[in-house]
C-alpha cells in the first residue's frame, strides 16, 4: 500500500432524471463544508429550472451556484484557497469540460461532477461517458421507475403526453411533467 495520499481526483454521479444526483452533490458539498474545505459550486446557464443562481434538487434542498456559459470560465472563478469545484448538469458542457476537471485535479482539487449519463433517447449524453471513464470514483444511481416501481436507469421524454421521437432537440430543461424515470423496459421513444 502506498502511504501517502495525494490529493486531487475526480468523482462522477450519474444516471437518470430523478435518480438524486443533485440531492447527492449538495450532500457531498454540505460534508466537504463541515470539513472546512472551500467548496465552489458551478451550472450550466442553460439550466434556468428553479434558481438560476443555485444547485436545487427535486427534493426541495439547494446550494447557491455560479453559472458558467463554458466550463472554462472556472479559471475566472476559482481562487487558491478552493479544494473543492463542484459542478451539476455537467452534460450541458462542451468536451473542453473534461480537460478543465482532468487540470484541476492534477493541480490537487476534489472535482465532483453530477448529470445525467444518456439523453431522453437512452444515448450517452454529452461529456459524462468520457468524464465517467478518467474518473476515479463513479456513482450511477437509479430513480424508481413510475410505471412499474422498479429502478429506473432512463429519463423518458413526454410531449403532450405521449412518448417523444428521435426527432426533438436534444436538450429541453424544463418541467417534470415533460419528463419521467422510466427503467428500460417501461422506455419509449417513438419512431
Ligand atoms: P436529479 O438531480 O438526479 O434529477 P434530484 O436530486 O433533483 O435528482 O431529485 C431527487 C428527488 O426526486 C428524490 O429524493 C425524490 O424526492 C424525488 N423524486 C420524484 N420522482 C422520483 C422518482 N420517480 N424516483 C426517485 N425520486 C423521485
Ligand atoms: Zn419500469
Amino acid at each position: 500500500m502506498n502511504p501517502v495520499t495525494r490529493e486531487g481526483w475526480i468523482e462522477v454521479i450519474c444516471g437518470g432524471m430523478f435518480s438524486g444526483k443533485s440531492e447527492e452533490l449538495i450532500r457531498r458539498i454540505r460534508r466537504a463544508r463541515i470539513a472546512r474545505q472551500n467548496v465552489a459550486v458551478f451550472k450550466p446557464a442553460v439550466d434556468t429550472r428553479y434558481r438560476p443562481e443555485a444547485v436545487t434538487s427535486h427534493n426541495g434542498i439547494q446550494t447557491d451556484a455560479m453559472m458558467l456559459e463554458k466550463a472554462t470560465q472556472i479559471w475566472e472563478k476559482i481562487s487558491p484557497e478552493i479544494n473543492v469545484v463542484a459542478i451539476d448538469e455537467v452534460q450541458f458542457f462542451e468536451d473542453e469540460v473534461v480537460t478543465v476537471a482532468q487540470t484541476l485535479a492534477d493541480r490537487g482539487i476534489r472535482v465532483i461532477c453530477a448529470g445525467l449519463d444518456q439523453d431522453f433517447r437512452g444515448v450517452p449524453f454529452g461529456p459524462t461517458p468520457t468524464l465517467m471513464a478518467v474518473a476515479e470514483y463513479v456513482t450511477k444511481l437509479q430513480a424508481i421507475c413510475v410505471r412499474c416501481g422498479g429502478s429506473a436507469s432512463r429519463t423518458q421524454r413526454l410531449l403532450n403526453g405521449r412518448a417523444a421521437g428521435t426527432d426533438g432537440p436534444v436538450i429541453q430543461v424544463g418541467a417534470s411533467e415533460q419528463y419521467e424515470a422510466r427503467c428500460r423496459h417501461c422506455h419509449e421513444v417513438a419512431v
